[in-house]
């Protein structure tokens, strides 16, 4: 039976040099702006005691978190959680360039493209992966510490890296509001210093929601799909009653 894909990235920090190639790749393939990029990679400086050292860089994007609070504060639900792949995508299109979901991402993964005046950010490169390609970054990655493709299936180079991996890190943002259980892992991460637990730590941070935000997200959304819910109701109220009087005219 086929499973719902989940679309996701492993990164093999072990791995992972610091060249950057991806960083190019995603832009080239992507048309990032230059004073913009979709990926960063973080230098967790060198770890350990001496001669037991270790240099390591963590490499993000989008996480394509199961629970976006970016998602939740779109004002033209241009950005979702695609049911098909599972990724957080921007339909470019329907955004105004609000920045909200800019705001409420943990990561900061977002970015506002001030020339064309929307919302950009990490898609997965799905329009590589829909023709059989991997995405720009992954196919650029020198060291090998880049993987995508479906956690769910279990014939995929992603699961079965995570069912062999050392060590399993996500970096999960939670408070009371949100879990975003990213898609994101790092993997093989022994002995390097879990990037949540530091001082002065990178990421994740509280989303930022303004009041604007707020009143949007828990007023103006839930009063909306009532309204819909509501016009759905009177819809096949009307229905109904047609089908009915329909019936009564034929027997007539
Ligand atoms: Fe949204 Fe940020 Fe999570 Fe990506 S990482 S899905 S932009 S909240």
């Amino acid at each position: 039976m086929a499973t719902i894909k989940k679309y996701g990235f492993v990164i093999d920090v072990s791995r992972c040099i610091d060249c950057r190639a991806c960083l190019v790749a995603c832009s080239v393939e992507n048309n990032v702006p230059q004073e913009n990029t979709r990926i960063w990679v973080h230098d967790l400086q060198v770890q350990g005691e001496f001669p037991n050292l270790s240099h390591t860089f963590l490499p993000y994007n989008c996480m394509h978190c199961e629970h976006p609070p970016c998602t939740e504060v779109c004002v033209s639900r241009a950005t979702y959680k695609d049911s098909q792949t599972g990724l957080v995508l921007v339909d470019q299109d329907a955004c105004i360039g609000c920045g909200f979901c800019v705001e409420a991402c943990p990561y900061g993964a977002r970015y506002l493209d001030k020339q064309r005046g929307v919302v950009d950010k990490c898609n997965g490169c799905i329009q590589r992966v829909n023709i059989g390609l991997q995405p720009a970054c992954v196919a650029t990655c020198v060291g090998g510490s880049r993987m995508f493709g479906d956690l769910n299936d279990p014939e995929s180079d992603v699961y079965k890296a995570l069912r062999n991996a050392t060590s399993v890190l996500q970096l999960d943002y939670e408070d009371e509001q949100v879990d975003t259980d990213p898609n994101i892992y790092y993997i093989n991460a022994t002995g390097v210093q879990n990037p949540l637990t530091l001082e002065n730590g990178i990421f994740p941070h509280a989303p930022q929601y303004t009041i604007a935000q707020e009143g949007w997200k828990k007023v103006l959304v839930p009063l909306m799909g009532a309204a819909v819910g509501a016009a759905f109701l009177v819809q096949a109220v009307y229905f109904t009653k047609q089908l009915i009087e329909g019936e009564n005219e034929f027997e007539e």
